[in-house]
């Protein structure tokens, strides 16, 4: 059997990722890889599907146990791929799509370079701050550092595989399920 494919998702906060990302697992082109994190649960999102939420002690239990594919500090909370959940998917041939920082993005790329790396941008840095205010799910101190991390990440763009450009998110969760067909039957 044909192995799935890991898809990394990354790009600046607000940009859209993970309703992306959901739609193309709605769509049957993989599987959401859930993250173990130490942030806070926001409101409406729930243990086991948006992440598994754990204290700082549990998720260093895990380092210790060597049981990340990756992992990385981000606005002072950690969070990390888990290798089991990654590498059971694939072997099964179902495609993983992860939704990762840069940092995660650029450390998947060393460990596991047949990993398919798409960045997704947004139409511009305005339209960025628009969207994580509409969110409403940060404070106006948590938004003005993300800014701040999204203008570092897109430099790192060239880095990766694909850039899809989310002016329309129909047109860029195409685009990337596009990417996943061809890159699939590579
Ligand atoms: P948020 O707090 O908005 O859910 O996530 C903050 C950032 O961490 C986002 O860019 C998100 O994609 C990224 N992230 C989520 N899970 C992981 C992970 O397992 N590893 C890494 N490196 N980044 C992650």
């Amino acid at each position: 059997m044909k192995k799935g494919i890991l898809v990394v998702i990354s790009g600046p906060s607000g940009v859209g990722k993970n309703t992306i990302a959901s739609k193309i697992v709605e769509q049957g082109y993989g599987i959401y890889s859930v993250s173990m994190t130490t942030r806070k649960r926001r409101e409406g999102e729930n243990e086991g599907s948006d992440y598994f939420f754990v204290t700082e002690e549990v998720f260093k239990s895990y380092i210790l146990e060597d049981k990340f594919l990756e992992y990385a500090k981000y606005n002072n909370n950690y969070y990390g791929t888990l290798k089991d959940f990654v590498f059971h998917n694939l072997n099964n041939g179902t495609n993983v799509i992860a939704v990762l920082d840069i940092q995660g993005g650029m450390e998947i790329e060393k460990i596991f370079p047949q990993a398919v790396l798409v960045f997704i941008m947004p139409p511009s840095f305005e339209e960025l701050e628009r969207r994580l205010k509409k969110r409403n799910t940060d404070s106006e101190e948590d938004i003005i550092k993300r800014l701040a991390i999204a203008k570092e990440e897109i430099k790192y763009k060239e880095k990766y595989d694909y850039v899809v450009i989310n002016s329309s998110v129909d047109k860029a969760i195409n685009d990337i399920i596009e990417i996943i067909k061809k890159e699939k039957n590579k």
